[in-house]
């Protein structure tokens, strides 16, 4: 288990398969997401919440023909307090601007902090989010 003593106390675990956070609650705490094919990017501060990315980040608009997509719409999932099974989704637009692969999951690692930061604040997150610069905007539908 990795840990970091740069980063806020809050976050204790990152990256892990099996969360500490769902163990102390009794549950199953092997993490299962949409693709297995992606690096695991979760975060946990082993007690009151988890958070990771659920998903391979996914060009968007999916129905866009011609062209590179300009955005890629990344999914987290999130559980703050509750059981498993009330396991909430966030999504977020990052900008393409031709980043390669190993660049866009960096970006998703520091989204996932950023997310997570929110998620302390607020307790809960917004539906859908743009990352503008180094910043998470709430987009309404
Ligand atoms: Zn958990």
């Amino acid at each position: 288990m990795l840990h970091c003593a740069d980063e806020p106390r809050q976050v204790a675990y990152r990256n892990f398969n099996l969360c500490p956070h769902c163990e102390q609650r009794g549950e199953d705490p092997l993490l299962l997401r949409m693709s297995e094919c992606i690096p695991m990017i979760s975060r946990s501060d082993g007690k009151n919440f988890h958070l990771l990315l659920a998903d391979r980040p996914v060009p968007f608009p999916a129905e866009r023909r011609e062209g590179p997509s300009r955005e890629f719409s990344v999914c987290f999932w999130y559980c703050l307090g509750e059981q498993k099974k009330e396991t909430k989704s966030s999504l977020v637009l990052v900008p393409a601007e031709s980043k390669g692969h190993g660049d866009l999951y960096r970006e998703i690692e520091s989204i996932a902090d950023l997310l997570v930061k929110k998620l302390l604040e607020r307790k809960k997150l917004a539906v859908l989010y743009n990352l503008q610069g180094n910043s998470l905007r709430e987009l309404g539908y």
